[in-house]
């Protein structure tokens, strides 16, 4: 008889069903791990409610994709790793093989090997992935901070792409988790940090993570309105020297490129719903000379320092997770996300309920 796991089915949007379901078994170069810990993710949030079709071609699906957990098995020829290590992994790796990589350009893999299934008891780690992507967890590191590197590894990817001087001015726009990982890594840079967002516990805590000075998007609904703040804060009136855009809205990547300063750098982080677009206006684009980057994803460069901050808690991953929770309580945990409750919940899957 296969041993059965506790698992978090995605069957459609709004309806993920706690079952039991079969013990997957590792294949040669695999590694199996038992999950420990598996974080709540804005994208599995937007996948709980409107599904995804890329990371859930097929229901019912496992899902869930910022783990850390212990290797109970390894499959054959599986040298690097042993069972009983601490590891954890990103969520995708890419070929190493294609165009794109060649190129150096891991994050636009054509054949991004992604793995999902984190919200279970149990998950398989391909190959691809056990060669690249997969770290041992020092034993001062939780399985929560641990877990939190493929997240940050997003935002080392956007900040090492601008580039950030010593005493530049950047301004994040967006206080989720992302944001806040962004605010961490630019006050590491030595840049001054101007932040908008909203909550009065993210603010507090964009204030910890670094951030000089923050604003309240409540307090100032119009994009106008802040625009002229921020600018007046930094470089006589011209605006930041880089502004990051960390809340995935077409109107917040407009107020990014209107709030930079002549010659200055937008980093365009957080991804807007398909099909959406923005207005640049070739006056100022011409003549103040800005460089707009888009960023997506991360590389397995870019991943192992994001781990390596984790482990030096150069960025205290501490700070990020709030509780963790039995498996089923995995939607209150979203709901509460939400609600700005808290950055992350982890659940840990051997538990349920
Ligand atoms: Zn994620
Ligand atoms: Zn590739």
């Amino acid at each position: 008889m296969t041993e059965k796991m506790n698992a978090a089915m995605f069957y459609a949007p709004k309806d993920v069903r706690f079952e039991r379901t079969d013990v997957p078994s590792p294949g040669p170069g695999e590694l199996l791990v038992k999950v420990r810990a598996a974080l709540t993710c804005g994208t599995d949030i937007k996948t709980y409610q409107r599904g995804h079709p890329v990371i859930i071609p097929k229901t019912p699906s496992t899902f869930g994709h910022e783990y850390s957990g212990d290797i109970v098995e390894v499959g054959e020829g599986v040298t690097k790793f042993k069972p009983g290590m601490r590891v954890t992994a990103c969520n995708a790796v890419p070929c190493m093989n294609c165009y794109f990589c060649k190129l150096g350009h891991n994050e636009l893999c054509e054949d991004l090997l992604i793995v999902n299934g984190a919200y279970a008891e149990y998950i398989v780690v391909p190959e691809r992935m056990v060669n690249v992507n997969v770290y041992e967890v020092p034993d001062h590191i939780s399985y929560e901070e641990a877990a939190l590197a493929e997240p940050l590894g997003t935002a080392v990817h956007a900040l090492r792409k601008c580039r950030i001087d010593l005493g530049d001015t950047v301004a994040v726009l967006g206080t989720g988790p992302l944001g806040l990982m962004l605010i961490r890594l630019a006050h590491l840079q030595g840049a001054r940090v101007i932040v908008s967002g909203k909550g009065d516990e993210r603010l507090e805590i964009a204030k910890e993570f670094g951030a000089n000075d923050v604003i309240d998007i409540r307090d100032v609904p119009d994009p106008a309105e802040r625009i002229k703040m921020v600018k007046e804060m930094c470089n006589f009136g011209y605006g930041p020297d880089v502004v990051v855009e960390a809340a995935g809205l077409p109107e917040a990547w407009e107020e990014a490129v209107d709030m930079v300063r002549p010659a200055g750098k937008v980093v365009f982080f957080g991804g807007c719903k398909s099909g959406t677009s923005i207005t640049l206006d070739t006056k100022l684009m011409h003549y103040a000379e800005l460089t707009l980057y888009g960023v997506f994803h991360q590389t397995p460069d870019d991943y192992k320092r994001a781990f390596n901050l984790l482990t030096s808690r150069t960025v205290d991953g501490r700070q990020f997770v709030k509780e963790t929770r039995p498996l089923d309580r995995l939607i209150d945990a979203f709901d509460e996300v939400k609600a700005l409750k808290a950055i992350k919940y982890a659940v840990d899957p051997t538990q349920m309920n």
